[in-house]
Order: structure tokens, then sequence, then C-alpha cells
């Protein structure tokens, strides 16, 4: 069967017509906000965000300013056909996928920040990034304004600095986070998956494989945490990492860091760069008090 066609709109004010029609209709709008080279994890947002809402935006903007100055920004992946198909076989309503001017014209000041939980961890090594990531969204929740907006838990501290902003500033869009997805190898599934050769891709199999084995000491609560995480460390630089950016245990709905007992929800993140290429990924860690919702 053929699917119908998907909506593409570039302009702000196109799509906020749009949006309002849904709205004075009585449907309700969900919003999957991503920078394109779509995958089975984006996929499962848009198919996770179909239960909650009747029709879907997901955006595709590569926003420039959530990439530091050596960083990957223009050898991102950008595949906007792929991606149009892809979204019109998973039955999207509407692509948003604005020029640059649409979301930064000329004389634009503003930067919109974040505190505290924009500290460390990611933030540590890509100054500016979270800044950049929550302008960019507090624009495309604007320019929508959905009564959704779905973000994976695969960048868990992005999904709670977006949390905490929506929050703070009062935008009228409830945020949810999606469960994180995994290629069949356990890899986390990642736009810049693309860039491992086969023998980097071999040695970013030890991150979910670390993780898994923190997971299971700091439950069992044998070895001190800090212990537990120098060794993890120490292990991934045996296989062949770069480096270790970050690996740490932090409390999940405030990310505030766990060093001595964990006695909440906490789970354990990590940044770590094989070659070129910077990976990250993150568990919950289970046998604590209940764990942080997730939607599937
Ligand atoms: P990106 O295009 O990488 O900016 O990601 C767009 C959205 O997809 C963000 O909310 C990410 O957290 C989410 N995402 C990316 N990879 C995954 C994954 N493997 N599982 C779940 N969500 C993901």
């Amino acid at each position: 069967m053929i699917a119908a066609p998907m909506e593409i709109l570039r302009r702000k004010k196109d799509l906020r017509t749009r949006v309002t029609a849904w709205h004075m209709a009585g449907l309700t709008v969900g919003m999957v906000p991503t920078m394109g080279a779509l995958h089975h994890g984006h996929l499962s947002l848009v198919r996770e965000i179909q239960k909650y809402v009747d029709k879907v935006v997901v955006s595709i903007f590569v926003n420039p300013k959530q990439f530091g100055p050596n960083e990957d920004f223009d050898k991102y992946p950008r595949q906007e056909a792929e991606d149009i198909k892809k979204l019109t076989e998973g039955k999207v309503d509407l692509l948003y996928a604005p020029q640059p001017e649409e979301i930064y014209p000329d004389g634009f000041l503003t930067n919109v920040s974040v505190t505290r939980i924009t500290e460390g961890l990611c933030a540590a090594k890509r100054p500016g990034h979270f800044d950049g990531v929550t302008t960019v969204v507090t624009k495309l929740l604007l320019q929508c304004l959905p009564d959704v907006a779905l973000f994976g838990e695969k960048d868990f501290q992005q999904y709670t600095v977006l949390k905490q902003l929506t929050k703070d500033l009062d935008i009228p869009t409830r945020v949810i986070c999606g469960k994180l997805i995994r290629d069949p190898d356990g890899l986390a599934t990642s736009s810049r998956n693309v860039y491992l050769s086969p023998d980097e891709r071999r040695i970013a199999l030890e991150i979910p494989k670390t993780l898994k084995q923190v997971v299971q000491e700091a439950a069992e609560g044998i070895l001190p945490l800090q212990q537990v995480l120098d060794k993890a460390k120490r292990h991934l630089m045996d296989c062949g990492f770069r480096e270790v950016q970050y690996l740490e245990i932090r409390q999940s709905d405030d990310l505030a860091p766990v060093t001595g007992k964990i006695t909440a929800p906490s789970r354990v993140l990590v940044a770590a760069v094989v070659g070129a290429t910077r990976l990250i990924d993150n568990m919950p860690i289970p046998n604590v008090p209940a764990q942080p919702k997730t939607t599937s």
C-alpha cells in the first residue's frame, strides 16, 4: 500500500497556520524535534508520540548553535529525501524543515540558558552546547506550539534540561521521554554511528557492555561506587577508546551526582571517543527505589 503524502513546511508562519487549524478542529498535536539522518531510534519516538496525540510534527534542523567550532557540523549526515520516505512510511502528518533564516534571522540576539543541570556531563567538553539546544528547542516549540514534545532517553541530560526549560518558561507543552533504542548488537543507535569503521564499532560495543557491568556492580553495592567507575573507565581505555570524557552515576530526576550510596533512582552515563567519533549512552540502575518513567 502506498502511504499518503506527508505535508512538508519550511516556514514558521505556515507551521503555525496548520497547527492552529488542527487545534481549532479539536485535535492534539505532538512534536519530535530532530537533526535528521533518521534511524529506528527516531522512528520509535514517532510511534510513541502517536499514542498520545492526533497529529505528529517531526522537525529536521541541523542546529549550528549546538555544535562547537571543532565539531562535526559540516559533515553531520544530511539525507532529507531518505528521511521524508521514512517519515511518510511512519505516517507522520507534517515535516517541518526550516531554512536557517527561519530559526536565526539576521539580527538574532537571544540566548536561552538553563543553569546547574547544564553543568558537567556533556557540557564539560562541549561548552555552549546546551545553550544551543535550549535556544533552538524554545524556538521550535514556540513556532509549533505542540501539546506534547518527545525527546529520547539516549540524550538523558538533554531531556532533563528540556523538561526544566518548559517548566521554568511556562511553555505549554508537556515534555515526555522515549525509550533508548539500540542496534541489534547493543550499541545505542545514533546518526553518528555511520562514522565508525568496523574496528571502531567493535570497540564502541564495549560501551553498553561496560555500562551493564557498572549497573550490576552498583546495584550489588559490594565495591565503593568510585572504584566501580574507575575500573570501568580503565577498561574502556584498555579497549581502545581515545578518551572517556565522563563516566558518572547521577540521580535521574535532577542529575545530582551520586558519590556514596544510591538512595534515589539513578543512572550511569558515559561519553567516550573512539577514533574521531564521540559516543554517549546511559542506563538506569535497578534495585533501588522506583526508576524514572519512560514512555514505553
Ligand atoms: P538527534 O537527531 O540526534 O538530535 O535526536 C533527535 C531526538 O531523537 C532526540 O530527542 C534524541 O534523544 C532522540 N534519539 C536519538 N537517538 C535515539 C535512540 N537511539 N533512542 C531513542 N531516542 C533517540
